[in-house]
């Protein structure tokens, strides 16, 4: 393909970044590169505490730990969303309830969330679609009603905000993704945000394979001891130096990734087609531009026609509610999920990434109005 879907940017500092670390004598995790990522990313989403972790697949799992979920609990999340987000709480034996997504932002609908509570619910999960923020302040006052704590699984939120307020500050727990699709990556990655004060010490203990060698490192016991059940969520310190460059980076990657979106939102306005809808008070970062096709059949024809045209769309997500695990594993909460279903058999995503040109945004443009007026 000529324009592919994906490119991962290569930040201008990474390189120098990762020789430093791989040469540094400090390549597992915790080193000076986790630190300096940690500081960029709280400076970023507001989180009180940041964790690195090897995805955000990982820091998913350490809220299912961190929030003592047993089997038969339930965790309500929405079916349009990549399989980590429900895998994470199977794996302790919850069952992920889902619901519907609003047909704008293809969101949680926050209207049919607290159908969904019975007296097993233990969490919400909520995760802002390309970064559009979900209507917190509904979905809180629902957790808050029902004694609920919210989760925001925000692999596509980095840098975007609700109200004035960063993604990834709302949740008890949040988490983010540094796979080499999102706005910023380390090729694999990812990192878990306490905001809840009382779950950053036995967040530590869990990434650190239940011991308290954090605490260890930092002078405050002696030894380090096993604690609690854990598992080793921390990625080397070389990974984080890469993660660091492309954090520094930040605004750059941003401008380039706006200016595409950008470009696609004004240049198919007029085409016949549904394209993303934005509420007053989300500021989005970019993640993903999609357009909505009128129906299956035309969807996979508008692939076909792009692909022709040396374009790389893709589509996502398969829902989760039927889905052969998420039939064995979940189930699917009062209302059932129509708009799910059929957003997801006539969604396209374009090429989005910050190496993009004009040019090339061009060539998908007109490949897209092309198709839409045949
Ligand atoms: C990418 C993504 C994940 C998984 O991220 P990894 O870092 O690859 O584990 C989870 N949830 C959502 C919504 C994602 O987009």
């Amino acid at each position: 393909m000529q324009i592919p879907f994906n490119r991962p940017f290569l930040a201008p500092r990474e390189l120098e970044y990762l020789v430093l670390a791989a040469s540094s004598g400090h390549t597992s995790g915790d080193g000076p590169f986790t630190r300096r990522a940690g500081e960029l990313l709280r400076d970023l989403t507001g989180a009180r505490s940041v964790l690195l972790t090897t995805s955000c697949t990982h820091a998913l799992e350490m809220t299912a730990l961190l929030l003592d979920l047993r089997p038969g609990d339930e965790v309500i999340m929405p079916s349009f969303t990549f399989v980590s987000t429900a895998n994470a709480y199977v794996l302790r034996g919850a069952v992920p309830v889902f619901v519907d997504c609003r047909p704008d932002t293809l969101n949680l609908d926050e209207q049919a969330v607290e159908a969904a509570v019975t007296p097993r619910t233990k969490a919400i999960v909520v995760v802002h679609y390309g970064g559009v923020a979900c209507e917190m302040e509904a979905i809180e006052k629902v957790a808050e009603r029902h004694g609920l704590a919210v989760v925001e699984d925000n692999a596509h939120g980095l840098g975007g905000a609700y109200r004035g307020r960063p993604l990834g500050s709302f949740g008890a727990l949040a988490t983010q993704s540094f796979h080499a699709t999102k706005n910023v990556s380390c090729g694999e990655g990812g990192a878990l945000l306490v905001n809840d004060e009382r779950l950053v010490e036995r967040a530590e203990i869990l990434r650190e394979k239940g011991t308290d060698r954090s605490r260890f490192f930092r002078g405050q016991v002696d030894r380090y001891r096993w604690m609690d059940v854990g598992s080793s969520y921390l990625p080397s310190d070389v990974l984080a130096a890469g993660l660091t460059a492309q954090l520094e980076a930040f605004d750059e990657v941003q401008r380039r990734r706006r200016a595409v979106w950008d470009a696609y939102h004004s240049a198919l306005a007029g085409a016949d087609l549904v394209r993303p809808t934005v509420p007053d008070g989300c500021d989005h970062p970019s993640h993903l531009y999609y357009v909505l096709a009128p129906d299956p059949a035309r969807r996979q024809e508008l692939i076909r026609h792009l692909a022709g045209r040396g374009v790389e769309a893709a589509f996502h997500y398969q829902p989760l509610h039927c889905a052969p695990a998420g039939e064995r594993y979940g189930r699917v909460g009062p209302g059932g999920c129509p708009v799910t279903a059929d957003v997801a058999d006539r969604l396209v995503r374009l090429p989005l990434h910050a190496a993009l040109t004009e040019a090339e945004v061009a060539q998908v443009v007109e490949g897209v109005v092309q198709w839409a007026a045949g």
